[in-house]
């Protein structure tokens, strides 16, 4: 891989951007005013490179990045992103990805992902594991209101039922680690990649689901404030 890139407090916003759209491998660690949510995406590429230099996950979770990286601004939350990396990040708990997550101590993780292999059985699933189904469940049900009221995210179809879901991401430890509560998002392709081009940012829809989560994140974990301020030492 070509490197770990961490940025402190956002600085460097246009920086982070552009690296998202290259092609090198790298884990781009931003740190942010919070640490009580982490957003964390392990599998981005920019849209138009399907592929991850990644023998065990091939299929990379196109354009993903950016839209857990906006979340992540919105929430004032540390995030995590590894870009075009030769490895499954998220299934072993002693990759770097993983190890920078737990050393933030979050109570919760968000982690994106895409998804167009028509394995999901709906177009945006959320999964806490069998365990936490409680949680995913009621997330999605706040997110389903909210996306209603949005013309052009009003037709998607929403699930965070564990049993009801295609890709329930049984292999992933982020999702089963007892030490944080995951929500694990599987967005679809139209809500990541500009339709026609095929590549650049995502579109304005992808942008304006994260801002329904990121409302819909502080309203059930934060009581509208962040509940633990990162210290710096983290
Ligand atoms: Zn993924």
């Amino acid at each position: 891989m070509d490197g770990i890139l961490g940025m402190k407090n956002g600085g460097y916003h246009v920086i982070g951007e552009l690296v998202l759209e290259a092609t090198k491998s790298l884990l781009v660690i931003e740190t942010r005013g919070c640490t009580d949510v982490v957003v964390g995406v392990p599998h981005h590429a920019p849209a138009g490179v399907e592929q991850l230099p990644c023998p065990e996950h091939k299929d990379a979770d196109e354009n993903a990045g950016f839209l857990g990286r906006y979340l992540a601004e919105l929430l004032d939350a540390c995030s995590v992103i590894a870009c075009n990396y030769p490895i499954d990040v998220n299934k072993r708990l002693s990759t770097d990805y993983c190890t920078q997550i737990v050393g933030w101590s979050p109570q919760v993780l968000v982690e994106i992902h895409g998804h167009g292999s028509g394995r999901a059985r709906s177009d945006i699933e959320i999964s806490s594991g069998a365990d936490n189904n409680v949680y995913s469940e009621t997330l999605v049900s706040q997110l389903r209101a909210k996306l209603s009221a949005i013309k052009g995210l009003d037709s998607y179809s929403i699930c965070g039922t564990h049993s009801k879901l295609g890709l329930a991401a049984r292999a992933a430890v982020t999702v089963n680690d007892e030490r944080w509560l995951t929500y694990h998002v599987e967005l679809p392709r139209a809500l990541r990649i500009p339709s026609g081009t095929g590549t650049g940012e995502p579109p304005g829809a992808g942008y304006q689901f994260c801002d329904a989560l990121a409302e819909v994140l502080t309203e059930i974990h934060r009581e509208g404030r962040c509940q633990n301020a990162n210290d710096g030492t983290a």
